[in-house]
């Protein structure tokens, strides 16, 4: 008998949940472009990205998805034949580094040690032997959401410094910013790229950047060109159809409007708190199941799991079976693995708009399915994660 009607459940690491608030401010006709209520609101979003990546650098916003920002943190900084050094953790650094090399620079990459975040200690390495410093950015995400892991960005700041190396500092926080802290100025990063559709729980469709000083700097010695990235253009504040290189996305700004007020009202730090929670709350019901079976996270340190999307390895229990069963006959749609974890992992994503019943329901019905298709494994995981939970609770 399937359980699955009712309020379906998306558990996946992107998009996320969007709140029926963000929803419904997005349903509206479109209004004019040119000025009046729009163009405030419009522009009223910019000190509030500041804010929720901690900064006062240069907030844009393009009509993209995340690949979007990527490719404008690209055509911005690196000119054909540039090399840059990525840090590897997952996939998603990766895919990064595949897009530069579509732009003619040459990528290295530094693989992170198996199951764990960067080594700050071989980024540093890796710098100082760049003695005439041809390297001319480190590009790094800050939570993978493939492999799940939660990358230090403070210390392989630290580790540049370290190195003396003037490199330009590129952090991809698609699936961090609006979960867990990110200090984009005290952790001096040049270039911050995100986007909408995760921790800011508004539907795909919009980008970001932030940007120092210095890669500003390095932008106006480019010798590349683009037209629609190009970011010089989309930072002059007199012209508003310029921001947006042409038609502003009219219902994704009201989104976003929402999305941001909800942020701004449930406090930052109290959302970096409440994905914390959730978070221990995943990785205490994964122990409980894996006590004496294959489940464990595929990050083997708690501290480097990050705390907006899980990634959990089943060993022989294979993760599509749990998934078809867990969508079909449940309800809730979990994460399928990427890449190189196609066939070793499932995983939760827990980022923006997600409170204690969502997961403790998503959990439930894990242990569900995981029942249903004979798995070995050991119950009890919704109260691990109930009791890991109650701590978080005021
Ligand atoms: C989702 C994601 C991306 C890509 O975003 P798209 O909107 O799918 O283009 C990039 N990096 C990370 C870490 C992500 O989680």
């Amino acid at each position: 008998m399937p359980l699955a009607n009712g309020r379906r459940s998306l558990s996946i690491p992107g998009p996320s949940v969007f709140p029926d608030a963000v929803l419904q401010a997005m349903h509206r006709p479109a209004i004019n472009i040119y000025d009046g209520e729009l163009v405030e609101m419009a522009y009223s979003l910019f000190p509030d990205l500041q804010k929720v990546a901690r900064t006062t650098d240069t907030p844009l916003i393009y009509i993209c998805n995340g690949h979007g920002a990527w490719e404008a943190s690209i055509v911005n900084t690196l000119d054909e034949g540039d090399k840059v050094l990525v840090l590897e953790s997952g996939r998603f650094a990766v895919g990064w580094g595949e897009m530069a090399e579509a732009f003619g620079v040459q990528v290295e990459y530094l693989n992170a040690p198996d199951r764990a975040g960067v080594d700050p200690q071989m980024v540093e390495d890796r710098l100082r032997a760049d003695i005439n410093h041809e390297i001319k950015a480190v590009l790094v995400v800050q939570i993978d959401t493939a492999s799940g892991v939660w990358n230090d960005i403070a210390a392989i700041r630290k580790a540049i410094d370290a190195a003396g190396h003037p490199a330009l500092y590129m952090v991809d926080c698609m699936a961090s910013l609006g979960c867990v802290p990110y200090e984009h100025s005290e952790w001096g990063v040049d270039v911050t790229t995100s986007g909408c559709q995760k921790g800011l729980m508004t539907p795909p469709g919009l980008g970001f950047l932030h940007v120092s000083d210095k890669a500003k700097a390095v932008r106006n010695q480019l010798k590349r060109g683009s037209f629609y990235w190009d970011w010089n253009r989309r930072m002059d504040p007199e012209m508003f159809y310029e921001n947006f290189c042409g038609t502003a996305p009219v219902q994704h700004i009201y989104g976003l409007r929402k999305a941001l007020d909800m942020i701004m009202d449930e406090g930052l730090e109290a959302v970096w708190d409440r994905h914390a929670t959730i978070g221990a709350g995943v990785r205490a019901a994964v122990a409980q199941w894996g006590q004496d079976g294959p489940l464990e996270m595929n990050i083997r340190d708690d501290a480097e799991c990050s705390n907006s999307v899980s990634a959990i390895l089943t060993g022989s229990i294979d993760p599509e079976s749990l998934r078809s069963v867990a969508e079909a006959q449940l309800g809730v749609t979990l994460g399928n693995g990427l890449g190189q974890f196609a066939a070793s992992t499932f995983r939760i994503g827990h980022m923006g708009h997600v409170n204690a019943p969502m997961i403790l329901g998503t959990l439930g019905v894990v242990e569900i399915a995981l029942a249903n298709i004979g798995a070995p494994f050991t119950s009890g995981g919704v109260e691990a994660a109930a009791k890991a939970m109650a701590g978080g609770v005021a």
